[in-house]
């Protein structure tokens, strides 16, 4: 089966050409205008829009609609579906959609996390729709983006502030290119790719582990012979049933108006990744939102599983999301984009030496909002950046960093030049300035910034919503201090010399995986929290994140707060359903199945002896030993992890979550190992689940 994309992209899609084909002319051009400048959506505007959208979807077979939005820290979208039945009038009903039921809902969503901005008592919340985002039909559902607020205002979703955070960036980044002459553009706006990495796992196999069914990732498992040592899987040739699956991902993706562009395996067996062309960062988290929804559902649909969550086995890499991000005026001038002659190139610099500025004043914040629970397992793990944040410049723009950090300015820009294999059929080629470095959180990409820690199952919202802020800051900082310099290109020159010396301790353009690099940045400073829990704790209320987020609008105090709450909360009820599934997994399976083998064990010694009492029966007493040893440990440790979680509530959000994080997560460990030494020694015959090489080999 083929698809031509041109065809079906954007099929399903309330889009522009729809919208420009189907809305009265002064609706369209009033609603357009309106999406790219804000304003208010009125009532009337609404049901003509409204009555366009009900008959557009019904014809393409949709029965129901729902406003779709992202609770706060809730991984996917909240959805709850009305049909457009109207009330009968004798026995007869019409289709029923109206501007109402388009521009606002109301959904009684007191059981979402709100860290107390709201008690059941008091439920009332709003979704609000969000003109920019499109609205589209899937599975015969209409879904309409929507923003999600408190009866008091407070915004209850990840998308909210992020739609504020483009605003902040896009205000204070006009009076940044204004500075320098530009007097057209009248937005910046901050662009993002997120590149998608999971696993797929048979779904047969899967249903037989309950930790990946309850938790997402494998909590026990000794590895396979085979990981990923051969480097044989990045890149390589995909499996029938994989291309199938990506295929049919594909299509629905493009349907939805989601420009699916790449598709790879991954470094580990069974991981692979989709990557769509860069977007608007918001309508960019919306995409993102589908394609997890769609990678999920589609797999089911081919008798597989996708895993998303961050480590789903030990020993072989996990997954993450790259968030490709860029800041561009709309008159098509990308800020990160060096140009021929970087180092003459003042604006550009003036934004290198703002993002340095605010990287390094909101590392530690940077590094929570990327993070979860399940990317504790990676960051740090040579496998994924560090907990430490620092940039990476690559060698053309490092070394005029250092130039201009050296004596303030910089004469000298290196050029990489072309590759030349000396083949005449092979061409010659330009190279780029830029190397990549796998191994830095924050890396220059040429015309981006590749912040590479974020965790591939949490919504991108947060993340952009502190890259946006942070840069609208730091603008407005250099605004403040350079408008109506007298001498502006010297005011400035002298500018971006301060900040980047005051921030060099945050451009760190070696390995990162390295245990040099550790110690380096200790010396320097840089924080390095290797928890998630420390990591919230220490920056969602800290002064200067609350001074970054009220000052731009973005976030209140208590939103904050609240915030902080519910990730916390987060963290002690993921690990709280981690421990009890490894309870139920160990004393209902492993430990009854090694019994089992030990009493094999056992007959088989009597048997032996009986039989012939000079026969030698040392390799039974041996493996009976070895296994009744590892049996007791993992029954000593299985009854400490209970009662270590009968504890675990300390009464404060905070004290629970570092709980958890202290004493669970080590007795859990602690109950894993020697399980996963049975799994080495047991006949696989009574092994209850399927091992490390079955779940990633067995696809
Ligand atoms: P990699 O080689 O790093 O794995 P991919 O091709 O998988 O790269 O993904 C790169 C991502 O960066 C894509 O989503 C791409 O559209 C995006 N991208 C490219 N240019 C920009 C830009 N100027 N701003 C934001 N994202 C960009
Ligand atoms: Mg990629």
């Amino acid at each position: 089966m083929s698809v031509n994309v041109a065809e079906v992209f954007g099929s399903d899609v309330f889009n522009e050409a729809v919208m420009k084909e189907r809305l009265p002319k002064d609706t369209y051009t009033q609603l357009m205008d309106l999406i790219e400048n804000g304003g208010e959506v009125t009532l009337a505007l609404a049901d003509v829009v409204a009555k366009s959208m009900k008959d557009w979807a019904i014809e393409k077979g949709a029965t129901h609609y729902t406003h779709i939005f992202q609770p706060y820290i809730v991984s996917g979208g909240a959805e709850k579906h009305d049909s457009f039945a109207d009330v009968p009038e004798k026995g007869k009903i019409e289709n029923s959609f109206t501007g109402k039921n388009l521009l606002m809902g109301e959904p009684d969503a007191s059981s979402f996390p709100s860290g107390g901005l709201r008690a059941t008592n008091s439920a009332r919340g709003y979704t609000i729709w969000d003109i920019t985002s499109p609205c589209y039909v899937r599975e015969r559902i209409l879904y309409i983006p929507t923003v999600f607020l408190s009866y008091t205002g407070e915004s209850l979703d990840t998308k909210t502030p992020l739609l504020k955070s483009v605003e902040a960036v896009s205000d204070a980044g006009v009076r940044l290119v204004r500075m320098f002459g530009n007097t057209e553009a009248k937005k910046v706006v901050a662009a993002v790719g997120p590149e998608q990495e999971y696993f797929i796992v048979d779904r047969d196999k899967y249903l037989k582990r309950p930790d990946l069914i309850y938790t997402g990732r494998t909590l026990f498992g000794a590895p396979a012979p085979k990981g990923q040592q051969m480097d044989d899987h990045y890149f390589g040739s995909l499996k029938e049933v994989i291309s199938n699956y990506m295929d049919d991902c594909n299509e629905q993706l493009w349907k939805l108006g989601i420009t699916a562009k790449t598709q790879h395996n991954e470094v580990a067996p069974a991981q692979h990744e989709i990557a769509p062309i860069f977007a608007k960062s918001n309508i960019a988290m919306d995409s993102n939102m589908i394609v997890m929804d769609v990678l999920k559902k589609t797999a089911v649909k081919h008798n597989l599983q996708c895993l998303l969550h961050e480590k789903p086995y030990a020993g072989v890499n996990g997954s993450g999301k790259h968030n490709n991000w860029s800041l561009s005026t709309d008159n098509g001038v990308n800020l990160f984009k060096p140009g021929d002659e970087p180092h003459k190139n003042r604006q550009f610099l003036l934004v290198i030496a703002c993002l340095m500025e605010a990287v390094k004043k909101h590392s530690l914040l940077l590094r929570a909002v990327a993070s979860n629970t399940g990317n504790d397992h990676r960051l740090g793990a040579n496998e994924a950046p560090p907990a430490i944040i620092s940039i990476y410049m690559g060698d053309q723009l490092g070394e005029i960093v250092e130039q201009i950090i050296e004596k303030g300015y910089a004469d000298a820009c290196s050029h990489s030049g072309t590759i030349d294999l000396g083949v005449k059929t092979i061409p010659v080629i330009e190279k780029d300035p830029t190397d990549r470095n796998r191994t830095s959180p924050f890396a220059f990409t040429g015309n981006r910034f590749e912040f590479r820690m974020v965790a591939s199952s949490v919504s991108i919202g947060d993340s952009n919503t502190v890259l946006n802020t942070m840069m609208a800051e730091a603008f407005t900082k250099a605004c403040d201090a350079l408008e109506g310099a007298e001498d502006f290109e010297k005011a400035c020159d002298e500018y971006i010399a301060k900040v980047m010396r005051e921030n060099k301790d945050i451009v760190f353009n070696g390995d990162g995986y390295s245990d040099a690099w550790v110690e380096e940045a200790e010396r320097r400073g840089l924080p390095n929290c290797k928890s998630v829990v420390d990591a919230i704790a220490e920056s969602f209320t800290s002064q200067s994140t609350i001074d970054l987020f009220t000052k731009n609008r973005v976030l209140t105090e208590r939103e904050l707060e609240a915030r902080k709450d519910i990730k916390l909360e987060e963290y002690s009820s993921l690990i709280s359903i981690e421990a009890k599934t490894m309870i139920d997994m160990a004393g209902k399976e492993y430990i009854p199945s090694v019994m089992e083998y030990m009493t094999e064990l056992a007959n088989s010694l009597t048997k032996v002896t009986t039989a012939c009492p000079e026969a030698d029966v040392t390799t039974q007493k041996k493996m009976l030993i070895e296994t009744s040893t590892y049996l007791s440990q993992a029954n000593a440790a299985l009854t400490d992890l209970k009662a270590k979680l009968e504890t675990a509530d300390q009464g404060d959000v905070t004290a629970t979550a570092k709980y958890y994080h202290e004493v669970i997560m080590p007795a859990m460990e602690a109950l894993r190992a020697p399980i996963d030494e049975l799994e080495e020694i047991v006949d696989c015959k009574y092994w209850p689940v399927p091992t490390y090489g079955e779940l990633m080999f067995e696809v």
